[in-house]
C-alpha cells in the first residue's frame, strides 16, 4: 500500500507555499514564535525543555508489529 503522507522528505526544491520562515503559535504553550518552516510547530523553549514528542503520533515510519 502506499501511504498518502506527504511527510516524505523529497529532494524537491519546490516547498510548500506555507513552508516559510513565519510566526506560529507553539503548540504547546501557544506561544508566538519565530517559525523556520511549516514543520516547525513547537517553539524551541518547549522543544529543548519538554518531551513534546512523547505527546505527538507517531510518524509513519511503515513499520507494523504483529
Ligand atoms: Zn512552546
Amino acid at each position: 500500500m502506499t501511504d498518502a503522507y506527504p511527510e516524505n522528505t523529497d529532494p524537491d526544491p519546490f516547498r510548500s507555499p506555507r513552508d516559510v520562515p513565519t510566526r506560529r503559535a507553539c503548540l504547546r504553550c501557544k506561544t508566538v514564535f519565530q517559525s523556520e518552516g511549516f514543520g516547525e510547530r513547537i517553539c524551541p523553549r518547549c522543544k529543548g525543555s519538554a518531551q513534546w514528542k512523547s505527546g505527538l503520533p507517531a510518524r509513519g515510519d511503515g513499520n507494523r508489529q504483529r
